[in-house]
């Protein structure tokens, strides 16, 4: 061994010993004849102190930073202590030292506040890593881990392998595809979930399944997104919805206390997608603060079963109100005293390509009760007091509208809602909010091939009393203007997400286990007799034979991660990530192939390198 001692170990009741240190080199400090070397390794840092005996030796062999030093000596108490570190009241009086090897400078420093920036210490990320943030992060990474492999143990899953290299798997993301060169012109693809092992597991019989497993999926990069992820993936046979939420929920709950200390004494609140959509806006909404979103404004046919307010808009001659599909507004606390140039900013801010809504109109709800709004010419100032008190306003709010067509305008009113939330300091770090959303729909309504799309995954099955509607009516859309008025467009899915601080984290839902079924899933989403058999005929067969009623759940663990460590960036929580273009700058990858490679492929390029 190359040491008796790690650099985090030793303390006060050590002095006296005689230990060896082996490390890198953090920082040197000359004084006089008296060198002082912080010395770290993963488990801290130790001072070292190399007094004038060892000067020749120190001009021989000059030490450098990040340089792997092994030092000798005795632990000492330090005069000069540091209460700032574990090992700070000790030192080691070094007797002898070797290099065991140099380091070349580092191109930013190996500290917590480091001066290099993201892409170079992308490029560098063992670098990185040597640094105490992105340790913790990994260490974190490997606690939540370890918690929910003792979680699923405990109630008798096991973790059973899938490969990856299959035949696609459908998540609604692009395949990554590998050349087989033994079978020339033929591809594999690799899984973007082990959806379908899974669920063949279960027709095998392993009733509890679970599996900490990368994904691969092609996607145009949104922000902190990754193209190779990893989810805690998971299925259970014999169950319904309320068995697979109550589980995970206790594995959910049993990370959170493991890792964070943090108790959950309720039970997650559960919301229906219908009811996330038509109060904040999105289907994973943030429920640590409020501003709730107030509906002024629908078109016919969506949200059936609700109702806008539009008495409190409608008649006064305002043409961008009456000329919208949709009309929401948001209460922001406090912000009342908005100054002209600030509301101007918001105006901005909702023009961006990103929220591409034309403009904000907004009411001052002034903290003596009374209301200035850039709506004064077309608004009796009674008016603007209802849609305050509608929109659950106190005096001293501000209320933001926005209005334009539904779909954009609810996805521009939740961004601004988060927007506000962040500028008020409510989407704090340390508070923890989860919630179930549940009801889904079915089926997504696709334009340009007037087709139903899956909104989770084509294996999720019709809530159990939808499934007659879903087996009786034809999936044709006869006249796609009246999509809504379609029975499949009414069809929940049996479906849920799990919501953590307005992230997505987890969903799944129960599958559909009987082969009519899910050939009517299929061919309600144009997949053919011929592309069924193709594509999806070892599970259609799988479930000629015995398939158990069964479902699921995958979290993204990544991002789970993440939220426990207080942090926006997945890419922080993982070893080696690629960059926000896709790419590994460290390896430089992808990268060309050589003609040789592409010749045994069976492959050729059209671009020249
Ligand atoms: N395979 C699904 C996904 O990756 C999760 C599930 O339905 O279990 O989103």
């Amino acid at each position: 061994m190359y040491r008796t001692h790690t650099c985090g170990e030793l303390r006060l009741s050590h002095q006296g010993q005689q230990v060896t240190l082996a490390g890198w080199v953090q920082a040197i400090r000359k004084f006089g004849s008296i060198t002082f070397v912080d010395l770290r390794d993963r488990y801290g840092i130790t001072q070292l102190l190399f007094n004038e005996a060892l000067n020749d030796k120190l001009d021989e062999n000059p030490l450098g930073r990040e340089f792997v030093l092994q030092a000798t000596g005795t632990v000492s108490e330090r005069s000069n202590k540091n209460p700032h570190l574990p090992t700070g009241e000790i030192e080691i009086l070094v007797s002898d030292f070797t290099i065991l090897n140099r380091s070349a400078v580092p191109p930013f420093t190996i500290q917590d506040d480091t001066d290099g920036g993201e892409d170079l210490r992308m490029k560098y990320r063992y670098l990185d890593l040597r640094r105490n943030v992105l340790k913790k992060n990994l260490e974190l990474r490997y606690a939540v881990n370890r918690a929910a492999r003792e979680y699923l143990h405990r109630h008798h899953f096991i973790e059973i392998e899938t490969p990856f290299l299959i035949k696609s798997t459908p998540e609604g993301a692009r395949d990554f595809v590998v050349p087989s060169r033994m079978h020339p012109g033929q591809f594999f693809a690799l899984p973007q979930s082990p959806q379908t092992f899974k669920q063949l597991l279960m027709v095998s019989g392993y009733d509890r399944y679970y599996q900490i497993v990368k994904c691969f999926r092609d996607e145009d990069l949104r922000a902190d997104r990754q193209p190779e992820f990893t989810q805690i993936d998971c299925e259970m046979s014999f169950v319904e919805q309320e068995d697979i939420l109550n589980m995970f929920e206790g594995m959910i709950k049993h990370i959170f206390r493991e890792v964070k200390g943090v108790e959950w004494d309720e039970p997650f609140p559960r919301m229906s997608w219908e009811e996330a959509m038509w109060h904040y806006g999105n289907d994973k909404p943030d429920i640590r603060f409020g501003m709730q979103l107030l509906n002024l404004k629908k078109p016919e046919g969506v949200f059936p079963e609700k109702q806008a307010l539009s008495e409190l808009i409608n008649g006064a001659g305002f043409r961008v109100f009456d000329e919208a599909e949709t009309v929401l507004a948001i209460a922001v606390p406090g912000c009342a005293d908005y100054s002209r140039k600030q509301t101007d900013e918001l105006a901005e801010w909702v023009k961006r390509p990103q929220i591409g809504i034309k403009g904000l109109a907004y009411i001052k709800y002034q903290s003596d009760g009374s209301c200035k709004s850039s709506m004064d010419k077309f608004y009796t100032e009674e008016r603007l007091l209802q849609i305050a008190a509608a929109c659950g306003a106190r005096p001293g709010d501000l209320i933001l509208l926005l209005a334009g067509p539904e779909e954009k305008t609810r996805k521009a009113i939740s961004e601004l809602r988060l927007e506000m939330a962040e500028r008020l300091g409510l989407r704090k770090k340390d508070e923890f909010k989860a919630l179930w959303i549940v009801d889904f729909p079915l089926f997504e309504y696709d334009e340009e091939t007037n087709r139903w799309v899956a909104r989770h995954h084509p294996f999720t099955s019709p809530r159990p009393s939808d499934v007659e509607t879903m087996i009786k009516n034809s999936p044709v859309i006869e006249n796609p203007s009246l999509y809504l008025q379609h029975p499949y467009a009414r069809i929940k899915a049996n479906a849920y997400d799990l919501v953590l601080n307005g992230n997505e984290i987890g969903g799944g839902s129960i599958r559909i286990h009987q082969r009519e079924l899910q050939e009517k899933m299929f061919q309600a989403l144009g997949i053919h007799a011929e592309e069924q058999q193709r594509k999806f005929g070892f599970l259609l067969g799988a479930f000629e034979y015995g398939a158990p009623p069964h479902g699921g759940i995958a979290f993204g663990f990544d991002r789970l991660c993440a939220i426990l460590g207080g942090s926006e960036s997945i890419r922080d929580f993982i070893a080696f990530p690629k960059n926000n273009a896709g790419r590994d700058v460290m390896l430089d990858a992808p990268s060309p192939l050589e003609e040789e490679q592409l010749r045994e492929l069976h492959l050729k390029s059209e671009i020249q390198h």
